[in-house]
This record gives structure tokens, sequence and C-alpha cells, in this order.
């Protein structure tokens, strides 16, 4: 069996991987240059640290995490509101909770894979056809091959969905919020490991990422979805941020390299079926959880572990059934929880802001931690299959 992967992101390259140790081959197509820099930070978690485990690569995602520390929130008078320890968290987690920049865990994961798997960069699918007997692909230069399978791993605004299932417009859904993140270089120290303001309608924050550098990540309540040019989305962000005091007014002012930048409409994906024919989603293209419930990559890693198990023992058929079947019921929950949580993280007055300040330090305080991460985080699913 042969697969064609479209997107070189966590839920692709985790598929390559996890195919590859069933003894399936694969082959990568990734819109963007190799090694592209950059981009935000990531959390890893419960199921994604499994899927790491057993692909042996928790040290090498160890040695590149985040420093968890302090989480300092200000009001966007620079104002003191609360604060609290990701150190308690992650111990709440069982210990089993990361962060890493976007970049690293790229690299990591193509690392582990590049020399098993054929990986082709810059290179998209420009047409499909699937005759029921396997997939005709025509790439972005012209050329032509055919797969047993393609898997759609492209993101949220997926072009293989597009080409096979449907326009973007009947999946997305807008969940009221524009966000956007960057990386800078620190002028100072920022002090923890996070340093986020709020007001009315408006969440930003810093990263500290280590070696002076830092990621922030910004989102406010606006409905529009229109795409923006670079300089419009500079407007934007000076319209809703500026006047913040540092380090905000820092981020504001950084060159931002808009091409690993992320700057969008936070929406989430709804699609009936998962799969189609000979053709079948994972990740992001097929449900966008949102930043919003931090569990995207590890729901991706984890479908890729699951539909890799389900593909080496069943025909394709099934398999696309019982993956869907095994990670259905998580993507639910957890887009219920991603659209719960966009309701308080960005306040929608200053009462929301007082509750925030007075709930969520205790809600993070040693005795409620557990509690909490039992509540917000995904369960977890059984990957001995
Ligand atoms: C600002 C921000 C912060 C986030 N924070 C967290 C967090 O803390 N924790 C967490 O778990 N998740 C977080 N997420 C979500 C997480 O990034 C995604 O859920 C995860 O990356 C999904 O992986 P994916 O591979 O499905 O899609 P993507 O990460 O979108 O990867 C898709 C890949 O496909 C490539 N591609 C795109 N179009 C094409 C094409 N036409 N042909 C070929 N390749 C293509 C892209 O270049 C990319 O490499 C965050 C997201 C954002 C935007």
């Amino acid at each position: 069996m042969r697969i064609l992967i479209a997107g070189g992101g966590p839920a692709g390259l985790t598929l390559a991987a996890c195919l590859h140790k069933h003894g399936i081959d694969s082959v990568v197509v990734e819109k963007g240059p190799k090694g592209r820099t950059g981009g935000y930070s990531i959390g890893l978690h419960l199921n994604g640290w499994n899927v790491a485990e057993r692909l042996g690569l928790i040290d090498a995602f160890r040695a590149q995490a985040m420093p968890l520390g302090p989480a300092l929130h200000r009001d966007s008078q620079g104002r003191k509101l609360f604060s609290y320890d990701y150190r308690t968290l992650a111990k709440a987690s069982g210990g089993r909770m990361l962060a890493v920049m976007r970049d690293r865990f790229q690299d990591i994961m193509t690392r582990h894979v590049e020399t098993e798997v054929d990986i082709r960069y810059e290179t998209t699918v420009a047409a499909i056809d699937d005759d029921g007997a396997g997939v005709d692909v025509t790439f972005s230069d012209g050329s032509m091959e055919r797969f047993d399978l393609v898997v759609g791993a492209d993101g949220y605004r997926s072009n293989l969905r597009s080409l096979v299932f449907g326009p973007h417009e009947a999946f997305l859904r807008p969940l009221g919020y524009r966000a956007s993140a960057w990386r800078i270089t620190l002028d100072a120290p920022l002090g923890a490991s996070f340093v986020g303001m709020m007001d009315v309608d408006h969440q930003g924050g810093l990263y500290d990422i280590g070696d002076g550098h830092a990621a922030t990540l910004f989102c406010w309540r606006d409905d529009r979805s229109d795409r923006l040019s670079s300089e419009e989305r500079r407007q934007v962000l000076a319209q809703e941020f500026g006047g913040w005091p540092e380090p905000v007014r820092s981020a504001l002012k950084a060159s931002i390299d808009w091409d690993t930048a992320f700057f969008d409409t936070v929406c989430q994906i709804e699609m009936p079926k998962w799969a189609k024919g000979r053709v079948v989603l994972l990740g992001d293209s097929a449900w966008c959880l949102t930043f919003l419930a931090g569990q995207g990559t590890s729901t991706a890693m984890a479908g890729a572990h699951i539909l890799a198990a389900e593909l080496a023992r069943k025909p394709y058929a099934e398999a696309f059934e019982a993956y869907e079947a095994r990670l259905r019921p998580l993507v639910e929950k957890m887009q219920a929880v991603s659209r719960k949580i966009g309701g308080h993280y960005i306040p929608q007055s200053r009462f929301g802001m007082r509750l925030q300040a007075w709930v969520l330090p205790v809600l993070l305080s040693k005795p409620f931690a557990r509690l909490a991460a039992r509540q917000f985080s995904a369960p977890e699913l059984d990957l001995d299959l």
C-alpha cells in the first residue's frame, strides 16, 4: 500500500512516522519550504505525549521544551490581576505536559522520518481523481502519480478538503474572534514564563521561549473573516492593542515574518464525515479544535497513531470508519470545551475580567489543579490497538 499525505505539519508527519512503524509507505507533500523557522508555541498534552513516547521522541521534545514557571496576568493598563504557576498545572497533569515552538516540533518530527519517508517541499495537490480502485493525483509541478489512499493533513483551510469534499464555507465555523501570533526577540527579560494582559473583548500575551525570545499570542472579538494584507494586519493589531504597555508595546513594534506568523479568524471545522472514497482527512483539516482548546497538536498526533494502526489491520474503508468512531467523541467534547473557554478567556465585560481574576488562580492552585486538568483536558485515548 502507498499513501499520499498532503501536509507536513504535526498530523502529516506523525502519520508518516506511524505508518512507517507498520511497514506502510507514504509520500508527504508540504506547501512550505524545508526547515521553515518561526511560528507559535504549541503544547504536548496527554494523548500527544503518549504518541511521542511510542515513537521514542519524548526526550527530544523535553530537550526543546519551553521553560515552565509563573504566569502573570495584568489588565491593559499594566495593573496586576492574578498569577499562577504552570508547574502546578504540569504536576496536576501527571507531568505529561510540555510546550514547544512549532518549528522545533517540525524539526524533531522531520529528522525522525526523513530518511524513511519521501517528503516533497513546496509541493501541493492540484487535482485529484479517485476512480474507486486508486487515486490519481496531479501535483503543482504538473507531475502525476497514482496512490492507494490519500490523507488530507493540510490544516484547517485544507486545499485537499476543498478539492474532494467541497468549499471551505461549508465546514468552517467561525467562533467570533480573530487571533495573531508571532515570534519576537526580547529587549528585556519577561520575568515570568508568561505575561498576559486583558481588557474587555481582548486577550494578549507573551510566552518566554528561552534564548531571549518570546512567542506572542493575541486574540480579540471580531466577527469579520476577510483575508488581510500584512499592512492591514499591522493596522488592525495597532487598533486593537495600541496603547497597551510593555511587553505588548515592544511586541507590536517588532518586525513580523508573515510567512510563519499566524493571523486569522478563529474557526472550528465541522464535518459530518471525515472520509470519502479513498480520501480521508486528519487533524485540523478534519476537525480543527482551535488554540482555545490547547489540544490540537495532541489530538492530531493521536488521530495519526489510530489511523495508521487501523490501516495496518483492516481494509481501508473499515479502517476509516474505525478511526472516526474512536476519535469523534473526543473531538466533539473538545470543540465544545473550546467554544465554552472562548467566552471566558476573552472577557466580555469588566465583571467577566474580575470573575476571571478571581476564579482562575483558585482553579489553577494546588488543591484544585487536578480537577481543572480533568475538566478541561482531553480524555486519554487507548492507543494500544
Ligand atoms: C496561534 C496558535 C496557537 C496554538 N497553540 C496550541 C497549543 O498550545 N496546543 C495545541 O495542542 N495546539 C495549539 N494550536 C493548534 C495546533 O497548531 C494545531 O491543532 C495543529 O498544528 C494541527 O496540526 P495539523 O498538522 O493538522 O495542521 P497544521 O498545523 O495547520 O499543518 C498543516 C501543514 O500543511 C501544510 N499545508 C497547508 N496547505 C497545504 C497544501 N495545499 N498542500 C500541502 N501542504 C499544505 C502547512 O504548511 C502545514 O505544514 C495552536 C494554533 C494556533 C494557530
